[in-house]
């Protein structure tokens, strides 16, 4: 039994559950099954990439296989183009032939995509059966993972298709990350800077006292451990307070709304999500220095960790009437306004719904020179 593992527990009031961080975890699994009372005879199907099966599953089998666990190993196509309804089918192809019941059990061992597919899946057989959380690129540990949010996309828009259906297990294992691309551990070190913008002043002093954050090797297992553990935990707390996304969960859009033009207006593909999103950070920064709600020395701070993360930190060239009307398309347009996420100071940001056209306008004048 591993002892150096890390536990947050996310404190739900119906669907409560542990995140287990730790090197290794992922040889944990059978015994953290047992730990959260699931029976030796129960059904599993676990369900991954070929590229992440290739590096993971068979540890996952093995751990499984020693406390007297069966699985099925179900792969589904890689990338975001395979988030959609197609798998989800494929999936519950699968659940019917391998005869999964009420109290069966979904392992899903991927990134963002497959945790999204696998935990909509999920929701949606027999109304809803237990998953598991294995994420294995940084986004998906301190993001995607915790908090319920499931669905795939829809021709027309992306995780339109959806559904809150909390994991019964989140095991992170930092290990996994070793052989992630360098570019992904970027993009999720994106989110990491924006929990400590929005909510952790000393996760923002750790990222800036480390030689170098820009990947795994230079930042080194321990720090990333407790970067992942801050993060994870920063989450976890936002969704307690906020299960559905009625409140306080808006917070964890910060870079998004801007993010989300540079993603629509780019074309998906040019950046990656968390790229995205750190452009959208160094905007809406600028935005609040502007409304004279942030200082400029802050918001420099936060330009510089998103440089010494290897993020692009440039506003991309786009014609300005499509900006606009991407930010009117948004989704978090309230009441015909667009509401921005806004840094007060590091470590807490507030939700703005009266920021003007010609506010937005100036910024991008900003941005662009
Ligand atoms: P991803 O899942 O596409 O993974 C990125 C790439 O890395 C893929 O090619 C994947 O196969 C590969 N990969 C994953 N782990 C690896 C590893 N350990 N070693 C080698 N290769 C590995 O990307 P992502 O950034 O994790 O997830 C993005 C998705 O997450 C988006 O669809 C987004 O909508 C979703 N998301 C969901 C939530 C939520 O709350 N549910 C939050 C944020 C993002």
């Amino acid at each position: 039994m591993n002892n150096n593992l890390r536990t947050i527990n996310v404190e739900l009031t119906n669907n409560p559950y542990k995140v287990i961080i730790g090197r290794e975890s992922i040889k944990e699994i059978g015994c953290e099954l047992t730990k959260i009372g699931i029976k030796v005879n129960t059904k599993i199907l676990l369900i991954t990439n070929s590229i992440i099966n290739k590096y993971y599953s068979d540890q996952l089998l093995k751990s499984l296989t020693e406390y007297g666990f069966n699985a099925y190993t179900l792969l589904i196509q890689e990338g975001e183009q395979n988030k959609n309804l197609k798998t989800i089918e494929k999936i519950h192809e699968c659940a019917f032939n391998q005869k999964l019941e009420r109290g069966s059990l979904i392992i899903s061992l991927g990134g963002g995509v497959v945790g999204d597919i696998v935990g909509f899946a999920a929701a949606t057989w027999l109304r809803g059966i237990s998953f598991i959380q294995i994420p294995t690129t940084l986004l998906a540990m301190v993001d995607a993972s915790i908090g319920g949010k499931t669905g795939v996309n829809h021709p027309g828009g992306k995780n339109l298709i959806g559904a809150f259906h909390q994991p019964k297990l989140v095991i992170i294992d930092p290990k996994s990350l070793k052989t992630l691309p360098e570019r992904e551990f970027q993009a999720g070190m994106a989110e990491i800077i924006k929990y400590g913008v929005i909510g952790d002043p000393d996760l923002v002093e750790i990222l800036e006292n480390a030689p170098q954050i820009n990947n795994l090797n230079n930042l080194g297992f321990d720090l990333t451990e407790e970067i992942i553990e801050r993060s994870a935990a920063t989450k976890a707390k936002i969704v307690i307070s906020d299960e559905r996304e009625g409140g306080l969960r808006a917070i964890l859009n910060y870079g998004h709304t801007f993010g989300h033009v540079v993603e629509n207006l780019c074309g998906y593909g040019k950046f990656l999500h968390g790229e995205a999103v750190a452009i959208g950070m160094i905007a809406a920064g600028e935005l609040a220095v502007l409304k004279g709600k942030w200082n400029k020395n802050d918001a420099i701070r936060q330009y510089e960790l998103i440089k010494k993360a290897g993020l692009p930190s440039k506003w991309p060239k786009l014609p300005l009437k499509n900006i606009l009307s991407t930010l009117e398309g948004d989704k978090k347009v309230k009441d015909g306004k667009i509401r921005f996420i806004l840094p007060t100071e590091i470590g807490k940001v507030e939700i703005f719904d009266d920021i003007s056209k010609e506010e937005i306008i100036e910024c991008l004048q900003i941005l662009n020179q």
